[in-house]
């Protein structure tokens, strides 16, 4: 049972909860992106137990005819174990996606896995064009060359920020230079991609700048927000007709995103104190 405090981020910890969460952001005009929490384990067992559950949601989302895709952590399935096991659980997810018409997207990690997550990302993309997804980091001074490589690939790239500490050497400290390097890796991607665009963000002047290159290139692109974070311009983005989709996480390992969202933000700090001390 996730605390009311916890359920502005995450959907709850059963499937069918969440799929109504899908069905609300649906009924609001948006799609949902379903993520089971989990990151990060050194067994095969869990590994290949997430995957088996992201294969059932599939199936759930395809036999409620939701509008929605999911959305795995690469060390969930096994890229700490070894890039063997998660190739292989990646491409039994995206097999089932296939099947069922469900989309999936692969969140990035720490810039040590970029490697292999492109390289499991283009290798299950030949098999299944315009089936998978990746998220890329405008953080990592690397991300300008990943595009060009993924350019030729008929996988879709969401672009984010990028949420991981990285060493100086691989990646931009300093906001204003992440920004910046976002708005580049937007403009190449508006211009060059036309296997699909996802604007992962909630900052205005990054969505802003989408819709204005959208406009100049005709190229067509989907807005990605979190669950609990700025729902009023999720909806105001749907209502006028851009395509958005909610990133909704569930499943009991809710409390270490829980306090990631709260130490991200000092609002969502004063919002987790308030809803404690009841004011
Ligand atoms: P920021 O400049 O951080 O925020 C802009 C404004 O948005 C803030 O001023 C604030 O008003 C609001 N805001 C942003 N975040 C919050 C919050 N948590 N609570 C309240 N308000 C907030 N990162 C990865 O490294 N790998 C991934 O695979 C990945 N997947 C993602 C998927 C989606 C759909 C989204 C939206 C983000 C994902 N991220 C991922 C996280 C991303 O890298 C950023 O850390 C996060 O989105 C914050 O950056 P921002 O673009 O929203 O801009």
């Amino acid at each position: 049972m996730i605390p009311p405090i916890a359920s502005r981020f995450v959907a709850g910890t059963t499937v069918s909860g969440t799929l109504d969460h899908v069905s609300d952001c649906n009924e609001s005009g948006m799609g949902g992106i379903v993520n089971l929490l989990g990151e990060h384990y050194h067994d095969r067992v869990p590994a290949d137990e997430d995957a088996d559950e992201y294969c059932r949601l599939i199936s759930e989302l395809a036999a409620r005819d939701l509008i929605g895709s999911v959305s795995v952590k690469p060390s969930q399935i096994g890229i700490d174990i070894g890039p063997d096991v998660f190739a292989e659980n990646f491409e039994r997810i995206v097999e089932a996606g296939a099947e069922e018409d469900v989309f999936v997207w692969c969140d990035m990690e720490d810039y040590t896995t970029t490697d292999t997550t492109l390289d499991v990302i283009e290798s299950t993309a030949q098999d299944h064009p315009h089936g998978v997804g990746v998220a890329i980091q405008a953080n990592l001074k690397r991300t300008g060359d990943d595009l060009r490589r993924l350019a030729d690939v008929p996988a879709a790239v969401r672009l984010v920020k990028g949420a991981y500490d990285e060493p100086s050497s691989v990646a931009y400290e300093k906001k204003e230079d992440v920004n910046e390097a976002y708005i580049e890796h937007l403009e190449f991607l508006f211009r060059e991609f036309d296997q699909g665009i996802a604007v992962g963000s909630h900052d205005l002047e990054m969505l802003e700048t989408a819709i204005d290159l959208h406009k100049e290139h005709d190229t067509p692109f989907e807005i990605q927000m979190l669950m609990g974070v700025r729902e009023d311009v999720q909806r105001d983005l749907a209502a006028k007709g851009y395509e958005v989709n909610q990133y909704i996480p569930y499943g009991d390992k809710w409390m270490q995103y829980f306090y990631r969202r709260i130490r991200e933000r000092k609002e969502n700090a004063l919002f987790a104190l308030r809803a404690v001390v009841g004011v």
